[in-house]
């Protein structure tokens, strides 16, 4: 299993940033349904610090984020973020 990092909303809210939503140890289950055992943002929102199954919609993501400490916080710092997020649970 493997982090995934894709570009989405971290709430069915219109005015939402987009973010990098990590799903933290993911199985692919099949195309864009995966099973995650940690879900959260590159900015530090949890999502679900739970298991469970996330799939992923179209909604016309941009290829990076637009909320700002997302973009700022790159690849690493996105991996330091996941790891500080699973130390929350
Ligand atoms: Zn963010």
């Amino acid at each position: 299993m493997s982090d995934v990092r894709i570009v989405a909303k971290a709430m069915d809210d219109i005015a939402d940033d987009w973010h990098w939503v990590l799903l933290r140890d993911a199985q692919e289950l099949e195309p864009r349904l995966y099973y995650a055992q940690q879900v959260g943002t590159g900015c530090g929102l949890l999502i679900s610090s739970t298991p469970q199954h996330v799939r992923l919609f179209d909604m016309g993501a941009p290829s990076e984020p637009t909320c700002p400490p997302c973009l700022e916080s790159g690849g690493g710092a996105v991996m330091r973020e996941a790891e500080a997020v699973a130390a929350l649970a």
